[in-house]
């Protein structure tokens, strides 16, 4: 079960008459449509309660539920009190750990899962996410071309997990394999699942949701959920046996070509884009791609 901020303290409801509910920034509150909260607005905190209390209790069996920023870069509420928790932590994920470990104390036999990306990516400095609250840490806006260790975009989040990982074993990785802009164009990551998966699991990842198009048309979606699939079961399987065994299954006498495509120039995948200096990331149009 999961949901952004958006549905709990909804702004249809409270917009007009608690404006201080929501997010505070460049000198006024923010309630609509995609407004964070204020999180440090004890009103909001037993509404949220309620919320979740009332999800839970429909919903018997059901033990984790996702709360989370909605999307939408530097919306965060800078009030007095919410800034003060952040500046302190040294990052903006400070206020919602604060906010969530509360809610993993008022239910401690339940799991509160939140997202960890955008403006709340980087760890804080102090506070501990409680052992029942998960992150989900995403690495949407990372290059593609090469591993997360090869490219800057990637360092930075691998810092961030690194950050995660020394205080808490229960990380949530959401992974990327496919381009949002154009789902049929080439997305040539093959060559990077192995490397990637090996690193979340060293760094305390339990859970790993590997976002792949499955649309009919996707670039090679079934290959690639094959592989992310095996990977994690065993991330140190061979990925080249596991291509052939796939693509010879999958494609019958036409696998060998499909090979030969997914590692020659026409196609700009496998190791060879890396001599191209395509750059791609979920967002890229291809042509658009070079750096
Ligand atoms: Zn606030």
């Amino acid at each position: 079960m999961g949901t952004h901020f958006r549905p709990a303290v909804t702004s249809d409801v409270y917009g007009k008459t608690h404006p201080e509910y929501y997010a505070y920034f460049n000198g006024s509150r923010h309630p609509g449509k995609a407004s964070q909260w204020c999180l440090t607005n004890d009103e909001v905190f037993e509404l949220v309660s309620r919320r979740i209390d009332s999800i839970f209790k429909a919903n018997p069996g059901k033990n984790i539920i996702s709360v989370s920023q909605n999307d939408g870069n530097f919306t965060n509420c800078t009030c007095d009190q919410c800034k003060a928790i952040d500046d302190y932590e040294g990052a903006l994920s400070g206020s919602v750990v604060t906010f969530l470990n509360k809610l993993a104390a008022r239910f401690p036999d339940k799991e509160f899962s939140t997202l960890a990306y955008l403006y709340t990516m980087q760890p804080p400095k102090h506070i501990k996410p409680l052992p029942n609250v998960n992150i989900m840490l995403c690495d949407i806006d990372c290059n593609r071309e090469v591993s997360l260790t090869e490219n800057a975009s990637g360092r930075e989040f691998v810092r961030a997990m690194e950050g995660w990982s020394a205080i808490s074993d229960n990380i949530f990785i959401w992974d990327y394999g496919i381009n949002f802009d154009n789902y049929v164009s080439p997305f040539p990551n093959f060559h990077i699942l192995q490397d990637n998966i090996r690193l979340f699991r060293k760094n305390h990842a339990t859970m790993h949701f590997s976002q792949i198009s499955s649309s009919r048309g996707g670039d090679f979606a079934e290959l690639r959920s094959y592989l992310v699939n095996k990977l994690m079961w065993n991330p140190e399987l061979n990925v080249d046996s596991l291509l052939h065994h796939f693509l010879n299954g999958y494609y019958g006498p036409a696998g060998f070509s499909i090979r030969i495509h997914q590692s020659d120039g026409r196609c700009p995948a496998g190791q060879r884009h890396k001599a191209l200096d395509l750059r791609f990331t979920c967002f890229t149009q291809i042509r658009d791609a070079k750096a």
